[in-house]
C-alpha cells in the first residue's frame, strides 16, 4: 500500500510528461519561436520604410478575369490569416495559378485572396478595396476581411513568413483602420455545410484545431509592429500642449495711476512674476 503511495504519482507524472500538456508545449512553442525571431522592439517605425521591408510585389488578377469577376467593392473591417497547406508551392507559384484561374471554389467558381506571404516576399493578387473568395463563401470572412496566405512549401523559413505576416497585418491595420479585435484566423468563419464548419486554418498557428495560446502570441506579435507605427505617427502629429489662459484682473485703463503698473504685471503671462 505504501509502495503504491509512492509509485501511483510517479506514474502519474511520467504519463503526462509522456502524453504532454498540450497548454504547456504550445506555450514552450511560442516561446520558442519568440526567442528565434526576438522580441519585437518598442520604437517607433516609419509605416513608409514599413511598406518598404515588406517587399510586395504587385502582380494582380487581370480586372474581370477569375477570382476578378464582376464588379466586387469591398470596405475591409477585417484581416483573415491563413496558410497554403501545399507543401510544394511558393509564393510566386500561387500568384501564377490565380491569374490562369487555377483555383476553383467559392461563390464565383474561382478562389482569390489578397496577398501570399513567403519568408522573403509579399505577393498581392487582388486590390484591397475588392472581395475575395478565401474564408466562408458568401459568409462576412469574404464579404469583409483582407485574406492573408502563408506560404509552407519545403525551403521556406515558416518564422520569416509569420513574422513578415504579422508585419504585413500591422501595415494594413494602419491603411484601413482595422482595430487588433479585428485580425482573425480563417477558423473565425465557419463555412456553411462543412462539418466541421471551423477550418482548422492556419494551422501551425492553431492548438488541436482552435486558436489558442500560439495564436495569441502572432496576434500579441501584431499588436507591437502595429504600436511601433502609431508610435512615430504620434511623434509626426504631436499632441497640441494646452495653452493656459492668463489670469484675469482689472482693467489697467480703469484703474488710478499708481495701481497700473501692478494691473499690467498681473495681465502679463505668468513667466514675468516668476523671473
Ligand atoms: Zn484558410
Amino acid at each position: 500500500m505504501r509502495a503504491l503511495r509512492i509509485t501511483l504519482p510517479v506514474i502519474l507524472l511520467a504519463a503526462l510528461v509522456l502524453i504532454g500538456l498540450p497548454g504547456c508545449q504550445s506555450t514552450q512553442k511560442s516561446m520558442n519561436w519568440e526567442a528565434s525571431l526576438g522580441a519585437v522592439p518598442d520604437t517607433p517605425l516609419d509605416p513608409g520604410k514599413l511598406h518598404k521591408q515588406l517587399n510586395i510585389k504587385v502582380d494582380l488578377i487581370a480586372p474581370n478575369r477569375y477570382g476578378r469577376k464582376g464588379k466586387r467593392p469591398m470596405k475591409a473591417k477585417y484581416i483573415t490569416i491563413h496558410s497554403t497547406q501545399n507543401y510544394t508551392g511558393d509564393a510566386y507559384d500561387h500568384a501564377r495559378a490565380l491569374k490562369r484561374g487555377a483555383l476553383k471554389g467559392g461563390v464565383i467558381g474561382y478562389l482569390c485572396w489578397h496577398f501570399t506571404v513567403q519568408d522573403d516576399v509579399v505577393i498581392q493578387h487582388i486590390p484591397t478595396s475588392e472581395r475575395g473568395e478565401h474564408a466562408d463563401f458568401d459568409g462576412p470572412g469574404n464579404r469583409h476581411s483582407i485574406g492573408i496566405e502563408m506560404c509552407e512549401h519545403s525551403g521556406n523559413n515558416i518564422l520569416a513568413t509569420i513574422d513578415r505576416t504579422a508585419k504585413l497585418t500591422a501595415s494594413l491595420m494602419h491603411h484601413h483602420q482595422i482595430p487588433i479585435e479585428n485580425v482573425v484566423a480563417h477558423y473565425h468563419w465557419p463555412r456553411k455545410g462543412y462539418d466541421p464548419p471551423n477550418k482548422n486554418c492556419p494551422h501551425f498557428l492553431m492548438e488541436n484545431g482552435k486558436p489558442r495560446d500560439t495564436w495569441r502570441w502572432f496576434v500579441t506579435r501584431v499588436h507591437r509592429h502595429h504600436q511601433r507605427i502609431a508610435r512615430w505617427n504620434a511623434m509626426q502629429n504631436p499632441a497640441p500642449v494646452p495653452v493656459q489662459a492668463p489670469p484675469t484682473g482689472p482693467d489697467p485703463a480703469t484703474l488710478p495711476a499708481e495701481k497700473k503698473d501692478v494691473a499690467d504685471i498681473w495681465r502679463r503671462p505668468s513667466q514675468g512674476l516668476s523671473a
